[in-house]
């Protein structure tokens, strides 16, 4: 084998120095990036017409959904993790360790696992992680643990023949049981419709109403004959978030005519909301003749048909909505079919709920255009493109940001980024032990083979795409 000549070798070696130099720009100028992240997350600039800050910014900058909530996440971490924002905005350490290190850091281990990420290697970095992740695991379901054991209800007689009600539940538990006694209440106390009936309530509050605790125990009793009336049976899925609107035809086909749209219960939702709900709903026409006499009740069909909802499926994939994709969706008609508007596969659309009401309630604007596609517009008519067009980028962008980093006094050179690491073996056991502060006699070397403990990838299955990993 040949020595290469002394003279390619310094070019080969001032090549890897520009790699590494312009590699430290770029972790720097990613911290930048992060910080405006955080801040168009927190301000909710993308709340315009999108789920999430993540969702805006795959339609945006064409970051795949994972990779682009990673990006979210680590901006998020980074807020409360000052020491790891600055080391990266220094071009020190790679968002490849922030990234791993943000998924277990904390105020208080902060210090320590930024000294982890600058002696170690990016591989050192995730196994260290990895092992902090089972230790912090372990202690979360050692405290899960505590917590299940904890439940219990006690139920006994006082003295005076009142029945005594005092538990304790999981957090999970808890929230489906203020939720039933929430339901229940609303159910034995209606809230008043009307300012006329609000205003009688306010009247007799002192003397009809029960006071909230007073209603909450109305409430736990109406639960348990509820129950026991149906036999314990909670019943299939859909059948237990049922909605029943009873809507006027003009107020269906315009919500500006006068005419009912209430719930079973009688509560009043808006014209809009109905319009929504009726788009993809099971319908059921009801004649009345002038004086509100019952004519006629036609049998239940679906708005959309099975066959055709099935083709809608095929054909839309799910939400149309520019950068959404939700694949559980509904179906939406363009020209609603109360103002006739036609039930086929041209007047139809998949819309995942939140954009479906975006459409109907928040007065984004959908339409066909002129070959066929879909046009979304928001509120104020600006068309939203499927594809936003990529950003002005300099003739010299490496320059460029070396220039802006100059700027911002980051000074990195080739070495910013090495970590300290000699070629060591890393004992992931004993730099565990030393540096995890809950860590007891749990190693990750005695980590079973199962979904415990699956390796980082596979728990992140697509955070790739960025920077600098
Ligand atoms: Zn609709
Ligand atoms: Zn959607």
């Amino acid at each position: 084998m040949k020595t290469p000549e002394p003279q390619m070798h310094s070019d080969l070696d001032r090549l890897g120095d520009e790699i590494a130099e312009l590699s430290a720009h770029l972790e720097a100028a990613t911290a930048r990036l992060l910080d405006r992240i955080r801040e168009f997350d927190a301000r909710g600039g993308w709340n315009n017409g999108f789920r999430s800050c993540a969702a805006w910014l795959s339609w945006r900058v064409g970051l795949d959904p994972g990779a682009a909530r990673e990006r979210v996440r680590v901006a998020r971490a980074l807020g409360t993790l000052p020491r790891l924002a600055a080391a990266l905005a220094r071009g020190e350490i790679s968002y490849a360790k922030v990234r791993a290190i943000t998924r277990v850091a904390t105020a208080d281990t902060e210090e320590r696992l930024l000294a982890v990420a600058r002696a170690g290697t990016a591989e050192h970095v995730a196994h260290i992680v990895r092992g902090w992740r089972y230790v912090d695991r372990q202690a979360e379901a050692r405290e899960a643990k505590r917590r299940y054991v904890l439940r219990g209800l006690q139920v006994y007689p006082a003295d005076d023949g009142t029945v005594v009600v005092r538990g304790q539940l999981t957090a999970e538990a808890g929230a489906l049981l203020l939720r039933a006694l929430d339901a229940a209440r609303e159910k034995l106390y209606p809230r008043p419709h009307s300012a006329q009936s609000a205003l009688a309530t306010v009247q007799n509050v002192s003397a009809e109403t029960p006071t909230f605790p007073q209603q909450r125990a109305d409430a736990l009793v109406s639960l348990a004959e509820t129950a026991l009336r149906h036999g314990l049976d909670p019943g299939a899925p859909g059948e237990r978030y049922q909605v029943v609107v009873h809507i006027d035809a003009p107020v269906l086909a315009d919500g500006d005519q006068p005419g009912q749209s209430v719930l079973e219960d009688g509560a009043r939702v808006s014209a809009e909301t109905s319009q929504r709900l009726a788009c993809d709903a099971s319908r059921v026409v009801v004649r009345e003749d002038a004086d509100g006499r019952l004519v006629e009740i036609g049998a239940r069909t679906r708005t959309i048909p099975p066959a055709l909802r099935r083709a809608l499926h095929h054909r839309d994939q799910g939400c149309r909505f520019p950068g959404c994709g939700v694949r559980i969706a509904e179906g939406h008609h363009i020209e609603h079919w109360a103002r006739g508007g036609p039930t086929t596969l041209s007047n139809l659309a998949l819309l995942c709920r939140r954009h479906h009401r975006a459409v109907h309630e928040e007065g984004y604007q959908i339409e066909r255009n002129k070959h066929g596609g879909l046009t979304f517009r928001r509120p104020n008519g600006w068309a939203i493109p499927d594809v936003p067009a990529a950003p002005a980028v300099p003739a010299d962008p490496l320059n460029a940001l070396r220039d802006t980093n100059g700027a911002d006094a980051v000074n990195v050179n080739s070495h910013t980024l090495t970590p300290e690491w000699r070629g060591e073996r890393l004992d992931v056991g004993y730099a565990i032990d030393v540096l995890h502060p809950r860590a007891t006699a749990a190693r990750p070397g005695e980590c079973p083979p199962t979904d415990e403990c699956p390796p980082t990838d596979e728990e992140h299955p697509s955070p790739d795409g960025d920077l600098a990993s």
